[in-house]
């Protein structure tokens, strides 16, 4: 085929979570790469072309929001993205002022009971982010088709191109799929059927931001760690508390809960935090806001200041709580029909949040 006319490698990426939105950036690095390297291959000398077709009607349509931290992953995070991006990173720290070590970062781990510290996890190049601003940030220069809930996909048995269809009628043809669409990936259903639905865990867990009306709250859980700790409770529980300074929470609308900055770091009225709570129940259907709340204040807590309070003070009418059980599926190898359909992310090794590195592994993929 002349280089000239040869088409580019269409690539459909299915969701843009964390996984899709990296996966965008890093395919088009590779374009930028592989263009300098490889002159005599037509497709990657011509690059891919990455739409994201994403369910949500907007970045702001979004329930549930939350934290996490990478540590291992952080210099393939910072290689996967376009420097332009990569330099940014920081803004999307859930506390931009910590000065974070590139060694020696410490995760503390306390008894939730007695509030004894039992041990400090290295934690080398530990980032905590906010989700919302991290998918913000590396959506920077990326197609994204809002509103496109995937329903299934047709192909021939050859190597030839994907129709994609979905939910409200539309199609879109790809030369390759990935399937970034989550934990309950509709992709991963489309690939095993039945045995790719997720598993309930047995455990779950309510999660969501607060600021708390009262700042002594606030400025204690800053005291423990100013990113992250997690308290393990005595009868098998786990709660996290983890602060970040920006973010509005307690928020009644979509628009409401993106992410404001933070105008003094020094007063503890304006830190928002992250509190998840896991604990061993199989709840049957998921809780939010005011119900989450009361479902997670109605469980016994065996815990020791800071942590009680961080619980017990969550205003009762805080919006940004879900509670759920949750899932999990069991990687198994799938058929890619000829390499045309790949999972990524969550959809392709879901496991429960506590495991941590979730994160950490779809930035990897
Ligand atoms: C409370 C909590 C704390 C966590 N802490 C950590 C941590 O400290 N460290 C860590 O490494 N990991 C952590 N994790 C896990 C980590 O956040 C996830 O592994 C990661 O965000 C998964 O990203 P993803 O893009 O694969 O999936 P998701 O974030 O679930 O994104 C999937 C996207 O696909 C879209 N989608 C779904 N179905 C469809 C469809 N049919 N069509 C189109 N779009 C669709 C969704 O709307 C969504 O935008 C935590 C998770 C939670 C919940």
């Amino acid at each position: 085929m002349d280089m000239a006319t040869a088409s580019k490698l269409r690539v459909a990426v299915i969701g843009a979570g964390v996984t899709g939105v990296l996966l965008g950036q890093g395919l088009k690095e590779v374009r930028q790469t592989m263009r300098r390297l490889w002159i005599k291959a037509n497709v990657l000398q011509n690059g891919f072309e990455v739409t994201i077709y994403e369910q949500a009607a907007s970045i702001a349509d979004r329930f549930r929001e939350w934290t996490f931290l990478i540590h291992w992953s952080l210099p393939r995070l910072q290689s996967v993205l376009p420097k332009r991006i990569a330099d940014k990173l920081p803004s999307a720290y859930t506390n931009r002022f910590y000065a974070y070590q590139q060694e020696g970062e410490r995760l503390p781990f306390y008894d939730g009971m007695t509030g004894r510290l039992l041990y400090l996890a290295p934690c080398t190049q530990m980032r905590r982010f906010s989700r919302a601003k991290l998918r913000q940030l590396c959506m920077e220069g990326l197609d994204v088709q809002w509103g496109k809930r995937f329903r299934e996909m047709e192909m021939d048995d050859t190597n030839g191109p994907v129709t994609i269809h979905f939910e409200d009628g539309d199609t879109a043809v790809a030369d390759l799929v990935i399937g970034a669409d989550g934990s309950n990936s509709q992709v991963r259903r489309y690939l095993f059927g039945e045995g790719g639905r997720a598993t309930p865990s047995g455990w779950t867990m309510c999660s969501g931001t607060v600021r708390y009306a009262d700042s002594n709250i606030a400025q204690s859980l800053h005291e423990v760690h100013p990113v992250c700790s997690i308290a393990i409770l005595e009868d098998g529980y786990l709660m996290a508390a983890c602060k970040y300074l920006l973010g509005n929470t307690c928020a009644h609308t979509n628009r409401e809960r993106e992410v404001q900055e933070v105008i003094d770091p020094e007063d503890p009225k304006t830190f928002t935090f992250h509190i998840a709570r896991w604990w061993r129940a199989s709840s049957s259907e998921a809780l939010a806001g005011e119900l989450a709340v009361q479902q997670l204040k109605a469980q016994v807590l065996p815990a020791c200041e800071p942590f009680r309070s961080a619980i017990d003070k969550i205003p009762s009418d805080c919006s940004s709580f879900v509670l759920s059980q949750l899932q999990y599926w069991r990687t198994t190898p799938w058929n890619s029909r000829n390499s045309r359909v790949l999972l990524a992310g969550d959809a392709a090794h879901s496991m429960l949040p506590s495991k941590t590195g979730l994160d950490s592994r779809s930035v990897r993929n």
